[in-house]
């Protein structure tokens, strides 16, 4: 899509919600649309912009593309929690929408317990809290603790955040061997936010108070 076109939304049927919308900034609000689909102060382009949508427990289900939690609030079924931090709001010829950053759902879903967090490198980030385990300093790798050459596994309880320089310290051989420790026993986290937290890349400063709940 060319930079200078307005930005569409696919079609919203629910509640005579008129067929477009576009999308505007507070201080543009029903003047013109957007010049781009990247707002300042909003590093993900629109179409790729996710919203934390919560259980009507607030706890954390997943995170939906902004069109389809857009289609649930015009559809009754979910409420803003928290709005854009920038305040951006949806327009349509007869309507306008909140653009949302965090979305509860009106009736209480039961979601099945799912075993095992997944291993991602976003999840493992966040559960060392984005610092190499050896040196404190700022991680940029993960490390395999026993190493993946002598049959060390691919798992939560092998796989540590780990700075460049360390990994490369590290390399192929052994804690024992190099005389390093690990501050704690690196383990999987445990909770339903953490099986969210695993499938995204990045997240919204405005879901963390959310994301920190302990999950049921
Ligand atoms: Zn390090």
């Amino acid at each position: 899509m060319p930079d200078r076109q307005p930005i569409r939304q696919p079609a919203l049927k629910a509640n005579g919600l008129a067929s477009r919308v576009a999308l505007c900034p507070p201080s543009r609000a029903g003047t013109s649309p957007p010049q781009s689909d990247r707002p300042p102060g909003h590093g993900p382009s629109w179409r790729k912009r996710r919203v934390l949508l919560l259980n009507t427990t607030f706890e954390p289900l997943t995170a939906l593309p902004l069109r389809r939690a857009i289609v649930l609030l015009v559809c009754g079924k979910a409420e803003v929690v928290h709005g854009d931090s920038a305040g951006m709001v949806l327009h349509s010829a007869t309507a306008s929408v909140e653009v949302p950053s965090v979305i509860r759902l009106s009736n209480f879903v039961r979601v099945p317990y799912r075993g095992r967090v997944p291993l991602t490198r976003a999840a493992l980030m966040l559960r060392d809290n984005y610092r190499c385990v050896y040196c404190g300093a700022r991680a940029e790798t993960i490390d395999h603790v026993v190493p993946r050459s002598r049959s060390g596994p691919h798992t939560w309880e092998n796989c540590v955040a780990c700075c460049t320089k360390c990994n490369h310290r590290k390399a192929d051989k052994t804690l024992n061997e190099l005389g390093w420790r690990l501050p704690v026993a690196p383990h999987a986290p445990r909770g339903r936010h953490w099986r969210l937290l695993a499938g995204l890349s990045e997240t919204d400063p405005l879901w963390l108070p959310y994301l920190g709940e302990p999950a049921a």
